[in-house]
């Protein structure tokens, strides 16, 4: 069989000069097997398009959402909002949601998915959660800050096991968690890392990144071939 077309999100330049993406998501979808395509942020009209070429969607991280797609005011804190980028990715995560094609949320990513099925996000972890843990880590990316714990009997629980260490470079975090979804691990602070779907649908969000951690974890990987495999039946 062909190799499975994962659409992958972009981030924009503050200045819109340039679409990118850091390679290392290119990299975790060929290494499983995945035939990546970049999906540009373009006008959310076109979401229809390039959802009808792929068999999955992988959302990538970057900058905040703008609070108004969640219906709140701005907060002190925001960070790199680009509403176009949100825009565009939340119309097309809502029409894979709709079409029952599966989804993997990275970092933002999991954001754009918990606002996409009408939950809402902690604009600034530091400002609105006070005593949670520091989840902005100031060391390298490939390396771990802190550690999670997977909530039982979840699809993640079978991917992960009960617990890991994961990396940790958001200052959002998950607050009401949309409809369709459910929690699938928490941090020691008690904030959200982890949303699932609750239906047969492969749908999966991490607020670590798991494409910068396969040296440290091997199961870091596994996510990866999970999504990637369950096309190849
Ligand atoms: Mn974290």
């Amino acid at each position: 069989m062909a190799a499975p077309r994962i659409g992958v999100t972009c981030d924009l330049e503050r200045g819109r000069e340039r679409a990118f993406l850091r390679a290392t998501y290119l990299q975790a979808i060929t290494a499983a097997g995945g035939l990546p395509l970049l999906l540009p942020p373009v006008k959310p009209e076109l979401a229809a398009g390039y959802l009808a070429i792929i068999d999955g969607l992988l959302l990538t991280g970057g900058g905040d959402i703008e609070p108004s797609f969640f219906n709140a005011r701005p907060q002190a804190g925001l960070y790199k909002v680009l509403p176009e980028r949100d825009a565009f990715e939340l119309a097309l995560t809502r029409a894979a949601l709709a079409a029952g094609k599966p989804v993997l949320a990275i970092c933002r990513g999991v954001q754009v998915l918990n606002v996409a099925a009408g939950g809402n996000l902690y604009q600034d972890i530091k400002t609105e959660v006070p005593g949670a843990l520091e989840h902005n880590q100031a060391g390298p990316r490939e390396q771990p800050s802190h550690d999670i714990k997977v909530i039982p009997g979840t699809r993640l629980a079978g991917i992960l096991g009960a617990a890991a260490r994961v990396n940790s470079l958001h200052h959002q975090a998950v607050r009401r968690v949309g409809k369709g979804l459910r929690v699938s691990a928490v941090a020691p602070d008690g904030l959200i890392e982890a949303l699932e779907g609750d239906g047969e649908v492969v749908v999966i969000g991490v607020q670590w990144h798991p494409e910068d951690l396969y040296g440290h974890d091997r199961r870091q990987k596994y996510l990866f071939e999970y999504f990637v495999e369950q096309f190849l039946g």
